[in-house]
């Protein structure tokens, strides 16, 4: 069966250039193009013969001659240089790529800056960059885009825009898109690929699954047509063929059964039609080559029975287990097996995990026994087959996947997901150093897929990759809900001199060695360990440079509260000296409060030297005589204790004179 794809052939843009020419060879017109009208070698050798010729330079029109701009559209000097010289001329520019023009032309005036997703040697792209009217940036790949934002770093908050040449890759393109709006915050974003180059490589994907062999007519030099065949490659046998000649001493053993064609926008319908006679052809004669006809055949031919050719996808449903296969009814006659080394890329899986009798399973037929009417089957591939379509599918689309590891290898770990053994390098394997792999076998674990490599149906994964995504979502999230104020539990990451690093979920805090405590700390050591659980108070943000000040300390212990809630002025307490200075003595009240006997109110009598009547580690009894709770001081006095206790006495002296009768007391004199 041949299908040929709907939108294989010139594209609207493509068709109204080459039209312009022939229209204008047709009156008699003199015509050259700038560049050839398109990129297929057998038109533009028609033309050739009809007299158009390809000049690279407006300089080298001649003046009988018309000029023909091509679809891929030029700088607007090239424009400005035709009309000053009076050349002849017809613009067959594409209106799609036009289009684009305008827009960087109109965003690019305002002062932002053109980031250009193309080829930057192609023509398109230089015609566009001919109307920025600020620095404009090429990138063609992931890659490049990451080099670009790393080496321009005003780029993540500069005004941007953000477009893409009219056939670059769609599903790369939406990569990009991705990338640049995680990391840019003003950029405007323009879908400028064209409709009908995706609507052509979509069709060309769902073709190729579809088909056992898919041939990619168009120009090798051609950049929509090699999208078309790297997507058509990575699903399913494919060639790239300019003509038909390259068709006809290709040997296609065994034929495939579905044959599905594609062409690029720049083929003419008549290679395309001549393509598909060719392989119609090949069919016929391959199915009237062989006098003599298979077993299958013969069964086919007497309508008994499907045919079983190696590589036919088919249902099976399950008749019996046993030790060493699965017996499967394939609905003719012959009898299906499936090898239980066939089951599942898991080797560790046992058929009965998988399967139980009267399933109904998809298999691939891996071997056809005419003589004995056995058809070996495999489960494994048919899932292989299925599951690395789905592999595609998820790294075009960045999604997800799911996977269990079942080896250790040189180099990493085998994981099996959709029924494919995806490798998964130890550097990808963690967001940390991995030293041992085999501790993560018979591990379930996410991934995406980094990289394929359709020759080989060979897919590269990384748990790192999805980890580092995730923390990213993470931190953004954290930094969205964060504010001053805010209680958050973390964990101590690290410890310095200074301070105590707290990862508060993806995102580091730091809390000062003043914070960690109300009383004076010696080294974070002897408050945390690395690993604690702490709970902690954000005190500052500097969202700026993404930096983030904690606080360890709880407000109700702050022993300043503790102190002004217990003790008052006029209260008595016992304080220990630590410090003697020349103004006075420095004494402990609480861990955290501390307070200062003047030199003045240390003695009822005049002292010249502290230490004549205090020492350090005295404990002593002293009166608050005031607290300044803003500048955190408290002053005590001894003096004033020591001038209570002496009016006391006086006091009690008195009474013990007045309690004997017939004396006359003379007060003043006792109080002298
Ligand atoms: S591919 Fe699209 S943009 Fe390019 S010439 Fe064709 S129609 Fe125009």
């Amino acid at each position: 069966m041949i299908t040929v794809a709907k939108t294989a052939g010139f594209c609207f843009g493509v068709n109204r250039g080459v039209e312009i020419v022939y229209n204008l060879v047709d009156e008699g017109n003199k015509v050259c193009t700038l560049g050839p009208i398109i990129h297929n070698p057998q038109v533009v050798n028609d033309l050739a013969e009809r007299g158009v010729r390809i000049i690279n330079s407006p300089k080298e029109a001649k003046p009988d001659e018309t000029l023909v701009i091509r679809s891929h559209g030029v700088r607007p000097e090239v424009y400005d240089y035709i009309k000053n010289v009076g050349i002849n001329f017809k613009d067959a520019t594409c209106p799609f790529v036009k289009k684009i023009h305008n827009i960087v032309k109109r965003e690019s005036s305002k002062g932002k800056t053109v980031l250009i997703a193309g080829n930057r040697d192609h023509p398109e792209v230089d015609g566009i960059k001919g109307y920025c009217e600020q620095d404009a940036y090429v990138f063609s790949t992931l890659e490049e885009l990451k080099t670009l934002l790393k080496n321009h770093k005003n780029f993540v908050k500069s005004a941007l825009i953000l477009v893409a040449q009219t056939t670059f890759n769609s599903i790369l393109w939406r990569k990009c898109v991705n990338f640049v709006n995680k990391l840019c915050t003003n950029v405007k974003i323009f879908d400028t690929i064209c409709n009908a180059t995706s609507v052509r490589q979509k069709e060309a994907v769902s073709l190729a699954n579809n088909s056992d062999l898919l041939i990619v007519v168009g120009g090798k030099c051609s950049s929509n047509t090699r999208k078309l065949f790297d997507l058509c490659s990575a699903r399913c046998k494919s060639m790239l063929i300019e003509t038909v000649n390259e068709l006809h001493d290709c040997v296609l053993t065994p034929l495939p059964l579905k044959i599905g064609i594609t062409a690029g926008a720049s083929t003419p319908a008549c290679i395309i039609e001549e393509v598909h006679e060719i392989m119609s052809k090949k069919i016929n004669e391959s199915a009237g080559s062989s006098g003599e006809m298979s077993f299958a055949e013969l069964f086919e031919q007497s309508g008994q029975q499907a045919v079983y050719k190696v590589g036919k996808k088919v249902k099976g449903v399950v008749t019996a287990i046993s030790k060493n296969e699965v017996q499967v009814d394939i609905g003719g006659k012959q009898a299906g097996v499936i090898p239980v080394s066939e089951i599942s890329a898991d080797s560790s899986v046992k058929a009965e995990d998988v399967l139980k009798k009267g399933d109904e399973v998809d298999l691939i037929v891996t071997k056809v026994s005419d003589q004995d009417g056995i058809v070996t089957l495999s489960k494994k591939r048919y899932d292989a087959e299925k599951g690395y379509d789905m592999i595609l599918e998820a790294m075009d689309q960045d999604k997800v996947l799911n996977g269990t590891i079942t080896d250790s290898v040189r180099g990493g770990v085998l994981a099996v997901t959709c029924g494919v053994k995806v490798f998964i390098p130890i550097s990808q394997l963690s967001d940390h150093r991995i030293e041992d792999t085999t501790e993560f076998v018979g591990k379930n674990v996410d991934f995406k897929i980094i990289d394929v490599t359709p020759s080989k149906r060979r897919a590269v994964a990384s748990v790192r990759k999805l980890l580092n995504e995730l923390k990213q979502v993470e931190v953004e999230k954290l930094w969205d809900e964060i504010k001053e104020g805010d209680v958050r539990t973390g964990t101590v990451k690290s410890i310095t001199n200074y301070g105590v690093f707290v990862d508060l979920g993806g995102v580091d805090g730091m809390i000062h060695i003043t914070e960690l405590s109300w009383v004076k700390v010696k080294h974070p050591s002897d408050i945390v360990s690395v690993g604690d659980t702490v709970e902690v108070t954000v005190k500052d943000l500097d969202r700026e440079n993404h930096r983030i000040s904690l606080s360890y300390r709880k407000a109700e212990d702050d022993p300043w509260r503790i102190f002004t809630d217990k003790y008052s002025v006029g209260q008595v307490l016992d304080v220990k000296v630590f410090a003697i200075k020349q103004f006075g003595a420095f004494v402990g009240i609480m861990p955290g409060v501390d307070g200062l006997i003047h030199i003045s109110q240390i003695s009822d009598k005049r002292i010249d030297k502290i230490s004549d009547v205090l020492s350090v580690g005295d404990v002593v009894k002293a009166q608050i005589t005031d607290i300044d709770y803003d500048a955190k001081r408290v002053s005590l006095s001894m003096k004033t204790l020591l001038e209570n206790s002496a009016n006391e006495e006086q006091q009690k002296n008195l009474e013990s004179v007045e309690n004997i009768e017939g004396v006359e007391i003379n007060r003043d004199a006792i109080a002298q």
